[in-house]
């Protein structure tokens, strides 16, 4: 190890004196140091001590068209030198603001037409949940307030965000959940819950213990269901085959709305633009974050149709919520225009968008014949490498192992950022990587299983 240079000292000393991290456990931090990140272009990022690394998270989950982008910064300047603010409490709007709430309601699916800004995804979550509320009160149905999520969920960490989350390790520290949150098991992912059933067996469970569920908590009092297309944080976990269009018709069946939270999904990752129409089904209301700016500004938005958006926009009373920064104009001119830059560039549903994902669902299928890798998934340019023990019985390294926390420094310390949830290798890369750099994140992937494999000593 090189000694580090004098500036990364002086910020990691900074940073162990004033600075709480999210979801970290601060004295091990402390201890090695804090990492900074000082630079990114395209899908590449850069520490302070000149590292160049391959960014295969795409940040967290967000960076769709990559980093660094002119035209964007263009956007950004010129929006705020235009506007730099204005709220839109005061039956005002800003052309950025209602041009980005149009093209959402044209992007996403079928009936979805109205649009509410907020600035993350937890806040897109909380204003989700209130609007379900105010919803099913307006249609005189107060009794329906019970929201129905899954195991292993996650919506984000506010309060409400973090109780729909069915990431149990995120609740006691906070005294969560809030009242009148139900999660729902066995995890919908056949691959590490499904156990001897076959896909299908375990879909009609899966399927089977939702409708249990409304019947147990009474249909009629049952507000929405909500899930994530594909399951993101909790180790990516796309559902099994049909899962999805069940879910909508118990939905239908018992009129419970249908919340999708695309947080992760929307905006291409899925190859289609929302996640709900890669598996065929029409949300009530979709949260989003995200790709929606790549990251470039932090705004989220809430989307919603048919009944529910008309029931809102013809209510006479004011509808009390917002943020000071709904509507950002900023945010939104750098929403516009990386939607604008995505459309252009084809980084969706084109010929092109589609031969990178099966590029990179081949190449990171090489994998599948590593001694650590149990199974390679893939959904669009989202992908999920599971570690195992034993590839035919699915057996896991014993928890004390922390084999995926060794893996991920092993990719860092040789330039490829990829995430681990538990024993899962997660891999998102932003939807402009070209072929020349899956190969080198999948070079350097193997690199990490390797020595991972060796510390271990299964090499
Ligand atoms: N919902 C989902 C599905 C997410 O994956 C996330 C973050 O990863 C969130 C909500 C929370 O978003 P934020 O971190 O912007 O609050």
């Amino acid at each position: 190890m090189t000694e580090l240079s004098n500036r990364t000292k002086f910020w990691q000393s900074q940073d162990a004196e004033h600075h709480l991290h999210p979801f970290t456990a601060h004295p091990g931090l402390r201890e090695r140091g804090v990492r900074m990140i000082t630079g990114a272009k395209g899908v590449y990022l850069e520490d302070s001590e000149g590292q160049k690394i391959l960014d295969g998270m795409a940040g967290l989950w967000c960076a769709q068209i990559g980093y660094g982008n002119e035209e964007m910064v263009q956007a950004a300047a010129e929006a705020m030198r235009g506007l730099s603010y204005y709220n839109l409490f005061f039956m005002t709007s800003n052309p950025y603001a209602t041009e980005l709430a149009a093209k959402i309601a044209e992007k996403t699916p079928g009936h979805i037409n109205q649009v509410l800004f907020a600035c993350s995804g937890s806040e897109a979550v909380d204003s989700a949940y209130k609007l379900v509320k105010y919803y099913w009160n307006l249609k005189g149905q107060p009794n329906r307030k019970q929201f129905i999520a899954r195991e292993r969920a996650y919506h984000g960490s506010t309060t409400v965000a973090a109780s729909l989350s069915g990431l149990t390790g995120m609740h006691p520290q906070f005294d969560l959940p809030i009242e009148g949150i139900h999660h729902v098991g066995p995890t919908p992912h056949h691959y590490k819950f499904g156990g001897d059933l076959s896909e299908e067996e375990f879909c009609d469970q899966c399927v089977q213990a939702v409708e249990d569920k409304i019947l147990e908590i009474g249909p009629e009092n049952v507000a929405a269901f909500v899930g994530e297309p594909v399951m993101g944080a909790g180790g990516m976990m796309p559902p099994p085959e049909g899962y999805w269009p069940r879910i909508e018709a118990l939905c239908r069946k018992y009129g419970i709305l249908l919340w999708c939270d695309e947080v992760i999904t929307g905006w291409g990752r899925t190859g289609e633009w929302f996640g709900s129409t890669y598996y065929g089904i029409q949300p009530d209301i979709i949260t989003m974050a995200k790709g929606l700016s790549s990251g470039y500004q932090p705004i989220s938005a809430v989307a919603m149709g048919g009944d529910i958006a008309h029931e809102i926009a013809k209510s006479d009373e004011e509808m009390v919520h917002g943020f000071t920064y709904s509507g950002h104009p900023v945010a939104c001119a750098v929403a516009l225009k990386n939607i604008e830059i995505m459309e252009r560039e084809g980084l969706v549903g084109t010929d092109e968008a589609k031969a990178r994902i099966a590029y990179f669902r081949e190449k990171l299928e090489t994998l599948s014949d590593h001694p650590l890798v149990g199974q390679i998934r893939t959904v669009g340019l989202l992908g999920g490498i599971e570690l195992v023990k034993n590839k035919e019985t699915k057996e896991l390294f014993p928890d004390e192992l922390d084999v995926g926390f060794k893996c991920r420094e092993h990719c860092f310390n040789n330039g490829l950022v990829m995430r681990h949830v538990g024993n899962s290798m997660i891999l998102c890369p932003p939807l402009i990587i070209t072929n020349d750099e899956i190969d080198e994140l999948v070079e350097k992937a193997r690199l990490a299983l390797d020595l991972t494999a060796k510390e271990i000593g299964v090499m």
